[in-house]
């Protein structure tokens, strides 16, 4: 087993015990404890960042202080449940202060953002990891899940779509972003937006809902299968930024936008009885929703283009394990 620095008590205390407004106990025992409300179900989700699969190395430790929260908050969105109390298991390859004290900042800015409070978690020597674990509360029974889309639904998306994947591919040389348009696309990779506010708006009224971590044709396709439909999504009505629209038109930034994922924007389901209210949710939250393509019968997720034929895309979404 790998044993902790002798300083990880001070470590903890230092930089990661800080006041948990909305536990009964935080940091410190054996255990938090945490008071749930009475016809609330749990939500429970944990989501781990490993250094060279989910950030390039040198990435600012506030930065992945931020992402590691984000990615977390993102699946609370996804489930339409208001998050509260996080845990944080750290693998660290040594003791290093200012990395630990910005990490801390990333995490903690974000954490006040959102009202969460760390309430615990685990320190331990290796190679860099981090895993996050969340809870929050949805009333029982209305947490928007993978499983509810129906034929005849609509398809949405929060935001735009493609700018994490267009800087990741901008990193692995199969595209070339202008240094302008990587520093703004590789910040939608680095601190996704979770759309907290939003999963809770869409309760009652989106069918299903999923953060598009994997990319977008990929965790549309987690909707199906768990609802038993299928889907068509026209690629003119997917939102891109200004910078996607620049390469939406290339093989390669195409298959970013469609396949690549990390935006953490939620890909969700309604009825068209629903357009009005969704459209008015734009302007109560200010985030832009926009609908890209329909849930059919059958099985399966096709892209067409604006003629309605097929448009072939050379990438799945992300499998750590697809060449196992
Ligand atoms: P135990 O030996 O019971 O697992 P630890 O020594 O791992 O306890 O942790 C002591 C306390 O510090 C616990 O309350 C634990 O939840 C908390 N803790 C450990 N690491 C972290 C961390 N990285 N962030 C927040 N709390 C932590
Ligand atoms: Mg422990």
């Amino acid at each position: 087993m790998t044993q902790p620095t002798s300083s990880e008590f001070e470590l903890i205390a230092r930089y990661f015990a800080r006041p948990a407004a909305n536990a009964v106990l935080g940091v410190g025992d054996d255990c938090a404890l945490v008071d749930v409300t009475n016809g609330m179900d749990l939500a429970v989700s944990t989501d781990t960042l490993v250094s060279g699969t989910h950030f390039f190395p040198d990435v600012e430790p506030e930065t992945l202080g931020h992402k590691a929260l984000a990615v977390n908050l993102s699946d609370m969105a996804a489930m339409g449940a208001m998050p509260y109390w996080v845990l944080l298991a750290l693998t660290l390859p040594g003791v290093d202060h200012a990395w630990l004290a910005a990490f801390a900042k990333g995490f903690f800015d974000l954490a006040t953002e959102f009202n969460v409070s760390l309430i615990g978690g685990d320190t331990t020597r290796g190679p860099l990891a981090i895993t996050v674990t969340i809870m929050g509360e949805v009333p029982a029974g209305a947490a928007l899940r993978r499983s509810g889309a129906k034929a005849g639904n609509d398809i949405w998306v929060s935001g735009t779509i493609g700018d994490a994947a267009l800087a990741v591919a901008h990193r692995h040389g199969r595209l070339v972003l202008s240094e302008a348009d990587y520093e703004e696309a590789v910040m939608r990779l680095y601190e996704p937006a979770p759309r907290v506010k939003l999963g809770q708006a869409l309760r009652g009224m989106a069918t299903s809902a999923i953060d598009i971590s994997d990319g977008l044709l990929a965790d549309l396709a987690h909707i199906c299968r768990l609802s038993g439909v299928g889907a068509t999504v026209e690629l003119e009505r997917i939102p891109v930024s200004t910078i996607g629209a620049k390469h939406v038109a290339t093989p390669a930034g195409r298959a970013a936008i469609v396949a690549g994922g990390d935006d953490y924007e939620l890909c969700f389901t309604a009825p068209a009885n629903s357009r009005e209210s969704i459209a008015e949710l734009t302007d109560m939250l200010g985030v832009k929703l926009t609908r890209i393509g329909q849930v059919k019968r059958g099985k399966g997720t096709s892209l067409i283009g604006a003629d309605g034929k097929p448009v072939k895309v050379d990438a799945g979404g992300f499998d750590h394990f697809r060449d196992a």
